[in-house]
């Protein structure tokens, strides 16, 4: 007997029991609690028994055992490159190292030099493009080890939102002609808002390194409202600008000292945790 869909049958997990179409209730054994989502439901006759296979989407491939641990994640912005976690733990960020920077910038102004059409061009471009290539790699490798420690460690892994209009275009940067390298003030503060764009694209590749992790090992992973979240006091609720200078914290309402990306975390855990309720309310409901 084969139910290819959620018709005709009903799985009562908690007094293991089964319905089936037009042959009313009968009781089960179960092997183990169903995981992801129940779609076709198969019974087939083994010797004096029956047994019953219920096929499922979305179940973890490999879930982890669960650690009683949630955190919160502040994904830092300018130079420092920075993942700092409401346990206090501080992620520094890729570090290609300077050896690799200072072969591109070298290779680069060869690749410059050289003939178009040429072959030691051509030879060039290649090399740089190796170059490139380590440097992406030292990147990824970074977003993959840091994404498999917070799975590892957490059962659920608040973040900020990444902004949405980060991922619109920008408008180009336009370069300015009396100062080689330097930059015309544009509508987007453009120098500033090229470097933020590639830095919210790491940041976009760490969280989603996080969710296919987090989603294999059966975590949770809530993305919050950034608002106000390196702001606002963790122990008061006070939200001020000035709270906040450079990496530390020190509240203008009640005088709490932290590390600013720290404070930030833990706000982003806070939200996470209340968005967790919210959505269990939800369904519940
Ligand atoms: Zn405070």
């Amino acid at each position: 007997m084969e139910y290819p869909d959620r018709s005709g049958w009903a799985l009562d997990e908690e007094h293991q029991r089964l319905y089936l179409l037009g042959v009313g209730h009968v009781k089960l054994r179960l092997h183990r609690p169903l995981g992801g989502e129940a779609k076709t439901c198969t019974v087939k006759r083994e010797g004096r028994r029956w047994r019953v296979t219920v096929f499922c989407t979305g179940v973890p491939a490999q879930p982890l055992p669960s650690t009683g641990r949630v955190v919160g994640i502040d994904l830092g912005v300018g130079e420092s490159n920075l993942v700092a976690t409401s346990d206090a733990e501080l992620v520094s960020g890729p570090r290609p190292g300077r050896a690799l920077g200072e072969r591109v910038t070298r290779v680069s102004r060869e690749l410059a030099g050289r003939r178009k059409g040429s072959a030691r061009r051509r030879k060039t471009v290649q090399r740089l493009a190796a170059l490139r290539r380590k440097e992406a790699r030292i990147r990824r490798d970074w977003a993959h080890q840091v994404s498999r420690r917070l799975v590892d460690a957490y059962d659920l892994i608040a973040h900020e939102a990444l902004p949405v209009a980060n991922m619109v275009r920008r408008p180009k940067p336009r370069p300015d002609p009396d100062a080689p390298g330097g930059f015309l003030p544009n509508r987007a503060r453009a120098k500033a808002g090229l470097n933020r764009s590639i830095h919210d694209a790491g940041w976009a590749r760490l969280l989603s390194f996080i969710a296919y992790k987090a989603e294999d090992a059966g975590r949770q992973v809530i993305a919050v409202d950034p608002a106000h979240t390196s702001q606002r006091c963790f122990a008061c609720g006070h939200v001020e600008a000035g709270n906040r200078h450079a990496s530390a914290f020190r509240c203008l309402g009640c005088g709490h000292e932290a590390h600013a990306d720290v404070n930030a975390a833990h706000n982003v855990l806070r939200a996470g945790l209340a968005r967790r309720l919210e959505r269990e309310a939800g369904s519940a409901a």
